[in-house]
């Protein structure tokens, strides 16, 4: 069994762009900017946006970390997005999601100009996506990809196996792991909360990505001999620990990792490589666009 190491591979990622971005900087003058607007006060969200706000800051990237609070008007957080869409200075901006109830998520998604929705939610960019044309990806399915190809790990003729149909998750994953492309080319199971008889699909699996949000859902029995597994759950469970809490990921790792010849470890597989992509989104952004 071999790691998909997500922090030794976002960190390469990472390295490669910190050049470019050196070189971008000394012959045009110019440095990609990514904004990250953020609504109210939830914790895990907090730390999500500073991540990629510190990525970006280490690699030579400029950023903006706009925070709005709790009680903001769906009015004002659209004004805000107005603004940054009309900014030349910035490349790319994300809003981070979940927003509180009061404001309506899918109308703030469509008001981001798709030239700058560097995390892929706009529906230009998924219809593009789907039809395989020049498009900004949505971060974690494309740090999946991106992962499984720095691993060089065979995907045409695969059967892929997907469980969950988010929007940002299992919907695109299933699409590009059906792509005419590398990585892509599989035979693809998009599995959800409906299916019947689970496991049968997931034995069934070469490759197996899991994005429910259920901690140590998937087992061992679950799994064949030989398959490649990515974990994208991510779960804060309470523990004893000084932080008060644990993150799992959907797959029971210790049952799961032996029959696997690929896993990705949580933490430490695909949040880094999301964020890795999201700094790609914006290097593009900068530079050719999509
Ligand atoms: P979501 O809640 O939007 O969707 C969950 C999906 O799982 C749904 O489509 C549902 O149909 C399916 N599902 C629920 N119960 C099921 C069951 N018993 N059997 C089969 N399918 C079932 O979740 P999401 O936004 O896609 O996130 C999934 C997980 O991934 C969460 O833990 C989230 O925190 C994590 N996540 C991690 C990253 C990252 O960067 N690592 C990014 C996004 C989400």
């Amino acid at each position: 069994m071999t790691l998909l190491d997500g922090v030794a591979t976002s960190l390469k990622i990472r390295e490669e762009l910190k050049e470019k971005t050196a070189l971008l900087a000394a012959s045009a003058r110019k440095i990609p900017h990514l904004a990250a607007i953020i609504v109210g006060n939830n914790g895990a969200s907090l730390t999500y946006v500073n991540a990629k706000v510190k990525a970006c800051s280490e690699i030579g990237f400029g950023s903006s970390l706009i925070r709005m609070p709790e009680e903001t008007t769906q009015e004002e957080l659209l004004a805000t997005i107005a603004r940054l869409n009309a900014d030349p200075e910035i490349n790319g901006f994300i809003v981070q999601l979940p927003l509180p109830s009061h404001i309506d998520e899918q109308r703030v998604i469509e008001a981001v100009d798709p030239e700058k929705d560097v995390d892929g939610f706009h529906p230009i960019n998924v219809g593009n996506m789907a039809l395989h044309l020049p498009c900004y990806l949505p971060a974690t399915p494309y740090g999946i990809l991106e992962l499984l190809r720095r691993y060089d790990i065979p995907t045409q003729g695969k059967h892929c196996v997907v469980i969950g149909r988010s929007h940002i998750v299992g919907a695109p994953m299933s699409m590009l792991m059906a792509r005419n492309a590398y990585p892509g080319n599989c035979t693809v199971t998009l599995t959800h909360s409906r299916t019947m008889d689970l496991k049968s699909f997931t034995q069934a699996a070469d490759i197996l990505i899991v994005a429910l949000g259920k901690p140590e859902f998937v087992t061992g029995d679950m799994v064949k001999e030989g398959a490649v597994v990515v974990d994208v759950g991510i779960t804060r469970l309470p523990d004893e620990s000084e932080k008060g809490y644990r993150i799992a990921g959907d797959v029971h790792f210790e049952s799961v990792a032996p029959k696997c010849s690929f896993i990705t470890p949580v933490p430490g597989g695909v949040g880094p490589m999301t964020i890795a992509a999201l700094l790609l989104n914006t290097f593009h952004a900068a530079t050719k666009g999509y």
